[in-house]
């Protein structure tokens, strides 16, 4: 078990201090139906559509385990090497609010089914940090408070009640803002690549709470943190965090005391305000849930878990670099989300030995174009299949990559396939040399100054000629051919 804490980076300390940061990711499980009862989890329907008997708190009713959000669980705590707990605890957390119909949360708490794992992720600097990750638990979700559309009322929408999340909570070993974004990040494209968690942040799907504290940096004890609850874009934990660490060094240095509590982010203001005094554990009165035993996990579980696992992203990344020798930049980008990298393979799949222009297509014209459409790779207009296809006339010779270019453009927008718009537009290669020979003996005749200079030793004037031959042709010269006929015609025969 790894709980060596790193130490932190000097660069991270700030006059004298030295931020801490610590971050409860909340990470819905996609599972079909709820945590504890058979209730759709499908995002946006009518409120309260989606509430079964358990989730409405209808007394006598009793919850019963989801299997596949528990082997979502365990298939997270195997990609972070942690340890997963045999017999696991359902406790309630108790709390009164509006939206908890049954006065209490069904959570873990001492005994979590995940433990003690960690995560390597790197920085936009090149560094790699490991970050221990003290548990992940699961724990079912609230419902929602609706406050807008309701004069003087609150409406509650139990639709959300009882959907399956992970929470997962690192050590506070991250030091810097930017080090906890990086790390979100990193947990983001890990729950996304195993397929636990669809990784939604306007949903809701994806949320965190940064806990944040400062100390004197010669100091290794910790100081008092406060929480910032429910933060769901990075750039707004990025900013929080920042504005929080900033606050708290000020206060300190005025001789104030840092107050537990809660905070909210502002994201107009770029501010964190207080929402309330923070709750310590025994507040909650946590303890077993009597309608539910220990949670078993066989060995024969976890091998079955483990069988169905996807390669990991970094194992990827390793591989795409040592073993398809492509660079580590594009292997890192490719391997940013498993879409990407299952796409580029598809490709190379099809085009076997060509990894690097499977990389450059992937990367360049294919992600340029998703952009511009704000689409997902999975919802390409041009899917692996089509590409591959155009790539491999690329191969033969049919087209030059440069006309290649034009004739994605046009798959992309829906001409058809590459050999559709390659016949449709006549964009095939001149291989012919009787063609190739008439496109040169025109341009030779068209510029008899340019050839005797040439003759008499410019050697520069055969681009201009190659650049001709090109217009004539509309760039459909094969061009291996044409520069070993035009040399050869140059000369004079
Ligand atoms: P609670 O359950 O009360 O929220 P935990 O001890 O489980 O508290 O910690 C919750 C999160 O807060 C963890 O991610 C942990 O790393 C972080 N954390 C705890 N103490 C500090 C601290 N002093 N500074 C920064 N982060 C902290
Ligand atoms: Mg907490």
């Amino acid at each position: 078990m790894s709980t060596a804490s790193r130490i932190p980076p000097p660069e991270s300390q700030l006059s004298g201090w030295q931020p801490v940061i610590g971050l409860e990711i909340h990470a819905q499980l996609s599972t079909q139906s709820k945590l504890f009862s058979g209730a759709s989890t499908a995002y946006g329907a009518e409120p309260n559509t989606h509430t079964g008997l358990v989730d409405i708190a209808l007394p006598g009713t009793l919850p019963v385990p989801n299997r596949a959000a528990l082997d979502k669980a365990i298939r997270f705590g195997l990609a972070i090497g942690a340890r997963i707990a045999p017999h696991s605890v359902f406790a309630r957390k108790n709390y009164f609010y509006p939206d908890l119909p049954k006065g209490y949360q069904i959570s873990q708490y001492e005994l979590p089914v995940v433990a003690d794992g960690t995560l390597a992720v790197r920085l936009d600097d090149g560094r790699v940090i490991e970050v221990a990750i003290e548990r992940a638990h699961l724990e079912e979700d609230a419902g929602k408070s609706l406050h807008e559309e309701f004069h003087g009322a609150t409406g509650i929408d139990l639709n959300r009640a009882g959907t399956p999340l992970l929470e997962i909570v690192s050590k506070p070993v991250l030091y810097s803002a930017a080090e906890a974004v990086a790390y979100m990040r990193a947990v983001h494209t890990l729950v996304r690549w195993l397929g636990v968690c669809d990784g939604n942040m306007q949903e809701g799907s994806f949320r965190c709470d940064a806990n944040v504290s400062v100390r004197p940096a010669a100091s290794d004890k910790l100081g008092t943190r406060t929480e910032i609850k429910n933060v769901n874009s990075f750039r707004f934990v990025e900013k929080a965090i920042e504005y929080e660490i900033e606050r708290q060094i000020r206060a300190l240095e005025n001789g104030e005391k840092i107050v537990q509590e809660t905070r909210l982010y502002d994201p107009t203001r770029h501010q964190t305000r207080p929402m309330r005094g923070k709750e310590n554990a025994n507040d909650y009165r946590y303890f077993p849930d009597p309608d539910l035993p220990p949670l078993a996990v066989t060995a024969d579980d976890i091998a079955a878990v483990k069988a169905a696992m996807p390669e990991l992203p970094e194992a990827r990344r390793v591989r795409y670099i040592d073993a398809l020798g492509l660079p580590e930049i594009d292997a890192t980008q490719l391997c940013a989300d498993r879409a990407t990298a299952d796409y580029f393979e598809a490709v190379l799949a099809a085009l076997p030995g060509e990894a690097k222009l499977a990389a450059n297509w992937t990367l360049g014209e294919v992600s340029a174009a998703l952009n511009d459409a704000a689409l997902t790779i999975d919802a390409s207009r041009v899917p692996a299949s089509a590409l591959a296809q155009l790539l491999t006339r690329v191969r033969e010779g049919v087209i030059s990559g440069k006309i290649a270019k034009d004739v994605f453009a046009a798959m992309w927008t829906g001409e058809g396939s590459a050999d559709e718009v390659i016949e449709k537009r006549g964009l095939k290669q001149i291989s012919d040399s009787g063609a190739l020979a008439a496109a040169i003996d025109a341009v030779l005749a068209e510029y008899p100054t340019q050839l005797a200079d040439f003759r008499g030793g410019n050697e520069k004037l055969l681009q201009f000629f190659v650049g001709q031959v090109m217009k004539r042709t509309r760039g459909q010269a094969n061009p291996q051919q044409l520069n070993a006929l035009l040399r050869e015609k140059l000369k004079g025969e």
